[in-house]
């Protein structure tokens, strides 16, 4: 599986639905497990399905000190008033950082690659991970949520870096 870079069209839209996993659970275990190689190799923590291509709603995550997870149909059900900034970067923007407020915790409802529906309580890295890759679902990517002046300032330099 191939990242797909900024400017792809497909980081913009919005993820539909997986219908049907429970028919379709090897189809997704095998996505999900494709999905897990391609973030190794790219030594990433998060990886969503638009990311790679596929326009569902499915991501993964794999930070250090929690177990790899995967999320399918996602809903965020909760999210802390308490923020926190922390600099951030992703496998389809590569070379770019910057600091980003979100949440600090969030509780988030989904089902794994088994078919399985959980609800899991996060905060810190893990919460963010979760709110990052939930983002590229709704084809948001984090610079948008970016003050407006350094937003500027972070497209201006991925486009010179792509002309270079
Ligand atoms: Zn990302």
């Amino acid at each position: 599986m191939d990242v797909l870079t900024f400017g792809n069209d497909m980081l913009r839209q919005k993820a539909a639905p997986v219908e049907n996993l429970k028919g379709n659970l090897s189809q997704w275990k095998e996505t999900a497990e494709k999905m897990f190689d391609a973030l190794k190799a790219q030594k990433g923590i998060g990886l969503a399905g638009p990311q790679v291509g596929l326009s569902q709603r499915i991501f993964i995550i794999d930070v250090d000190g929690d177990e790899p997870r995967v999320f399918i149909n996602p809903s965020i059900i909760e999210t802390s008033q308490e923020t926190w900034k922390y600099e951030e970067g992703c496998l389809s923007i590569p070379g770019t950082w910057a600091n980003v407020v979100r949440p600090k915790t969030v509780k988030v409802q989904a089902w794994n690659e088994k078919g399985r529906s959980f609800t899991l309580e996060a905060s810190g890295l893990i919460a963010r991970v979760i709110l990052h890759e939930y983002d590229h679902l709704e084809g948001v990517m984090f610079i948008d949520r970016l003050p407006e002046a350094k937003r500027q300032k972070v497209l201006d330099k991925i486009v010179k870096k792509a002309k270079a």
